[in-house]
């Protein structure tokens, strides 16, 4: 139990890795998820705390600004490396998408890589074939996926202040919270009119912010291989999928993203939305970011849109043509 507790503090403290899922470590160990726990508890204090348009607003710029950095920084720049940027632009970002409260960065990212490894086999750290229930929440919640897999991320092990946040993550999720309620307090006496205090701008601006976005990123792991359409024959479940797209920033092109995971853009068409691309297309003017990888040609010459759109653009045209010369009724 001790050990327990002291993995609430150093994610890398006595690991328990085990190579393959059994009935034994697929059961939710219920002492290292206290902290977790109390965090889902905690959004019932909305009923105590009160609400304001400032706690309101802070709680969704908070949202987008850690959304931004776990799709831009965790899942396209540390897990797939579909961009390049400075150390310490990397730091901040990585920093950012630490306070999200979805362990450390490299458990993340090597997580991730298993994900795409083994999607939806007995090795995916979180298969759809598992169930919704378990490819959502319980995956998250298991000996069989609390420490972070170190082969994997071997090319990230050499930024010490990346492993110090992967190992310390807790800490800094606290820090976060203990900085909001301070300025919460701050606000309330020099800008009473904001009507907020140190604990509504913590429960809505940190609690019920974090719970919304920690939910919103496994969306992808359960929903993204449940509902949407595939419009590339993967081995996998994946699917793309418009409203999840927009709650996490665009990474609900989920099929898309199984399909080729080597580009920075996971919309591949200029309707699929993907705000974290666009995000990334401006830093990269202002040299933040660089080198963000394309999407090859080869790609949409499989995209069962495009060979549709093709069709559909043959049949306009030969009418056209027809129409033109007078032979097409
Ligand atoms: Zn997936
Ligand atoms: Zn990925």
């Amino acid at each position: 139990m001790l050990n327990r507790v002291m993995q609430w503090i150093d994610s890398w403290s006595k690991p328990i890795q085990a190579q393959s899922i059994s009935s034994e470590n697929k059961q939710i160990q219920w002492v290292r998820i206290i902290p977790f726990i109390i965090l889902h508890i905690a959004c019932l204090a909305v009923f105590y705390v009160g609400i304001s348009w400032f706690a309101l607003a802070f709680m969704l710029m908070f949202y987008l600004i850690r959304m931004f950095s776990i799709t831009a920084f965790f899942h396209r720049y540390l897990s797939h490396k579909t961009f390049k940027t400075s150390r310490v632009v990397q730091f901040i970002f990585v920093l950012i998408g630490t306070m999200s409260a979805q362990r450390g960065p490299l458990w993340w990212a090597a997580h991730h890589r298993y994900h795409h490894r083994f999607t939806d086999t007995a090795q995916d750290p979180h298969s759809s074939t598992h169930g919704f229930w378990y490819s959502h929440i319980g995956w998250f919640l298991n000996d069989y996926n609390f420490a972070t897999r170190k082969e994997v991320i071997k090319d990230w092990l050499k930024y010490p202040e990346l492993v110090w946040l992967d190992r310390f993550s807790l800490i800094i999720v606290l820090l976060t919270a203990v900085a909001i309620y301070a300025l919460g307090e701050w606000l309330a006496v020099v800008y009473p009119s904001l009507a907020t205090s140190g604990l509504q701008l913590l429960v809505w601006g940190f609690v019920v912010s974090t719970v919304l976005l920690i939910h919103a990123t496994l969306c992808i792991n359960s929903l993204a291989h449940l509902y949407g359409s595939r419009d590339f024959e993967t081995e996998d479940q994946s699917r793309n999928n418009l409203f999840l797209s927009i709650i996490t920033l665009g990474e609900g092109w989920h099929n898309n993203h199984h399909y080729y995971a080597g580009s920075a853009r996971q919309g591949f068409y200029w309707w699929q939305i993907d705000i974290t691309y666009y995000v990334l297309k401006i830093m990269s003017w202002v040299g933040l970011v660089w080198g963000l990888k394309p999407i090859p040609a080869r790609v949409y010459e499989v995209s069962k849109i495009a060979q549709s759109a093709s069709k559909v653009n043959i049949f306009i045209k030969t009418k056209t043509k027809k129409n033109s010369t007078g032979e097409s009724t």
